[in-house]
């Protein structure tokens, strides 16, 4: 299906934006298709330039748990604006956010915010080495923690999609520190902890993998790591930039009942504003400056239309709990459906669920590790994509990341989404 004025701006846009596009997964590039551009969204909505409508299931890839233009999100800020938007100085609402992030999260004992969950995992990482007094950093296959070059080896997402195992302009002196380990591979784990006895200074992961496709953890993978981290006193961070008040007001940790040393946040406590948060234990945590060495610093970090927005989405989600249990409720819904027209079609595909997270992968392969989800067809995702795209479905434009579902979202939309899952996957398989 055309999209002309998506193409015609696209086609400026990339005279004078490197591949047209802000960040790489917006270019469409994994899918062979131009690039949607949006004009607006309301709710579970999105409208591009064309004038067509969607049902989004990327919801700005994960900040929008309550929809597209909240008013909830946006009480007040108009306030907040006209009272000037930035002053280099602190402010309460800091102090507001702050508290709010550490009484959801018990393993926090003392927060930063920052403008980015990249910053906020490079700054974590800084400040476990500058804690331990080591290099060493151990991250898992698949597991993608913003941009920074040390995190930039073996990621999700984007680099996934690429093929790009390890971003060019990245130094190999500066990732030689930088281990990786199979995700869910507890003896490849224990091996990495005695070949490196007492030299990692921090294990970072996602504690439900989300930019691999969705793949879940094992419990006893997680409880090893936590055990093997404590033994050695390597520092746990859990970066929660995508689950942390997504899967359930407390995060991931909260979900398993696994308590990291360090946390990092970002989308949904911004509620769409640039925002990224990381903390910890208060030993850690207080080796930042200025008590500390660590030098780690932002000047828009903690801004206040950002802390403003973002305190409304979390004092929402706090005072609604059921939104996590309505969220997971969607989620299944989605999982029986599209199980169902899978063995209706005979579809080589496979659904991961784990807790609200969701994602539809194109092999016969069942999921649980990094290996098992490169066994996935891209191009069937591509023609998947393009036909629910055609459908009036808007699917993250690469096979590589789950659906993020949100408070909005209505019965309406997940039945039309299943009835248009049905046709195209009829069509791909039978047709
Ligand atoms: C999105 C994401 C990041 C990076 O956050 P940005 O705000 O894009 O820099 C880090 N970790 C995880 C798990 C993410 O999903």
């Amino acid at each position: 299906m055309e999209r002309k004025e998506s193409s015609k701006l696209y086609k400026e846009a990339c005279r004078y934006i490197p591949g047209g596009v802000n960040s790489p997964v917006r270019a469409f590039k994994s899918v062979g298709l131009d690039p949607l551009f949006v004009k607006e969204a309301k709710g579970s909505r999105i409208t591009d330039v064309d004038g067509r409508e969607y049902i989004d299931y990327i919801g700005s890839w994960g900040p929008m748990i309550l929809g597209h233009g909240s008013q909830v999100a946006t009480k007040d800020v108009a306030r907040f604006i006209e009272a000037g938007t930035s002053y280099g100085f602190a402010t309460g609402a800091e102090v507001d956010m702050a508290k709010l992030i550490i009484e959801a999260y018990p393993s926090m004992d003392k927060v930063r915010m920052v403008n980015s969950g990249t910053e906020a995992t490079m700054s974590a990482l800084r400040v476990a080495r500058g804690f331990t007094g080591r290099d060493k950093i151990l991250k898992f296959e698949g597991c993608y923690h913003g941009h920074s070059d040390a995190l930039l080896v073996r990621s999700g997402s984007g680099t996934l999609t690429f093929g790009v195992a390890t971003s060019a302009g990245v130094p190999a002196d500066v990732v030689k520190h930088t281990l990786v380990s199979g995700y869910n591979n507890i003896e490849e784990l224990r091996n990495v902890f005695s070949q490196h006895k007492d030299e990692i200074a921090a294990v970072i992961l996602e504690p439900i993998a989300g930019n691999m496709g969705v793949v879940a953890p094992e419990l006893e993978f997680l409880s090893e790591l936590r055990s093997l981290t404590k033994e050695q006193g390597t520092v746990l961070i859990f970066d929660e930039v995508i689950t942390g008040f997504r899967v359930a007001y407390g995060g991931a940790q909260s979900y398993f009942g696994i308590e990291p040393d360090m946390t990092c946040l970002g989308k949904i406590i911004g509620a769409g504003l640039p925002v990224g948060a990381f903390g910890g234990k208060a030993e850690i945590m207080d080796c930042l400056a200025p008590l500390g060495p660590v030098y780690q610093a932002g000047t828009l970090s903690g801004n206040p239309l950002a802390m403003k927005m973002g305190m409304n989405v979390l004092n929402h989600l706090r005072d609604h709990p059921e939104i996590y249990e309505d969220i997971e409720d969607k989620a299944k819904f989605l999982e029986e459906g599209f199980l169902k027209n899978i063995k209706e079609t005979g579809a080589k595909a496979q659904v991961v669920r784990c807790a609200g997270m969701l994602c539809l992968f194109f092999t016969d392969r069942e999921i649980k590790t990094y290996q098992d989800v490169m066994t996935c067809d891209t191009e069937m995702y591509a023609r998947y994509f393009s036909g629910m795209l055609d459908g009036g479905i808007l699917l993250a434009p690469a096979q590589f990341e789950g659906i993020f579902l949100s408070a909005a979202h209505t019965k309406e939309d997940l039945e039309k989404t299943l009835e248009v899952n049905r046709m195209v996957l009829k069509e791909m398989y039978n047709g």
